[in-house]
């Protein structure tokens, strides 16, 4: 598969979910635009990569919906040499776009056989600068913090204090908050002593499953 393919796909994947949704930060558009997403689908979903929703990816999970990649990554304010922490790798496209825009990232995956698959997938695919940690990341990785932004990409019951305290200051934390069914986007930024909270999308996310999140087989 060359990097042109599905070109006219990735294109309308731009114009109608994404633009006329309101993302806008040029740089998120362009990430979005070059990496290819239908590298991190299974080869028998790969037509359907650029569709409007999340695609099954193994062990019950999924590689999000575009536009809820963009969104979270343009509430991350993503700037080149951010130090980014994601959990949730799932297939490693949301750290590629990450890594696309210049940041050095950790990401952390609880399913060893799915960041043993991202690892290999974003080796051949040429990503450098992103460490994958096989480890529960309800708890972050303080060994790596302070941290310009967080995302999560798994619906969490609350927010875990612990990634707020791995914040850099004027760091931001994208969060999918709310119940196993129904969750809002939290955006909350750390200035000084000052934690702020933005709301923006309601979503549906697979579950955050560790020791700050949900308790295995609660759903
Ligand atoms: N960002 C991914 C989509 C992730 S789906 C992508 O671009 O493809 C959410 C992922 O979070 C799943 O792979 C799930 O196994 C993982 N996950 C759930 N709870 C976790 C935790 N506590 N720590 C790390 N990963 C977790």
């Amino acid at each position: 598969m060359t990097a042109i393919s599905f070109e006219s796909e990735r294109r309308a994947m731009i114009e109608w979910q994404l633009r006329r949704r309101g993302i806008s930060d040029p740089r998120v558009l362009l990430a979005m635009f070059e990496v290819p997403r239908h590298e991190f689908v299974p080869l028998a979903h790969q037509q359907a990569a650029y569709e409007d929703r999340p695609i099954m990816i193994g062990e019950g999970q999924t590689i999000s919906q575009p536009y809820m990649v963009a969104a979270m990554t343009e509430a991350a304010q993503v700037s080149p040499r951010d130090k980014v922490l994601e959990i949730g790798t799932g297939s490693g496209y949301q750290g590629a776009i990450l890594a696309h825009l210049g940041a050095e990232v950790i990401t952390m995956e609880r399913v060893r056989s799915l960041a043993e698959s991202a690892r290999e997938r974003l080796v051949s695919l040429g990503y450098r600068g992103i460490r994958i940690i096989p480890e529960d990341g309800s708890e972050g990785y303080p060994a790596g913090a302070p941290y310009d932004a967080i995302l999560v990409a798994a619906a969490a019951p609350a927010v875990p204090q612990a990634l707020v305290s791995q914040l850099a200051e004027g760091g931001r934390l994208v969060i999918p908050v709310g119940t196993l069914q129904l969750q809002t986007l939290q955006v909350i930024s750390k200035h000084g002593e000052e934690i702020s909270i933005r709301e923006l999308d309601a979503c549906q996310f697979v579950p955050l499953v560790g020791r700050q999140a949900w308790p295995e087989h609660a759903w």
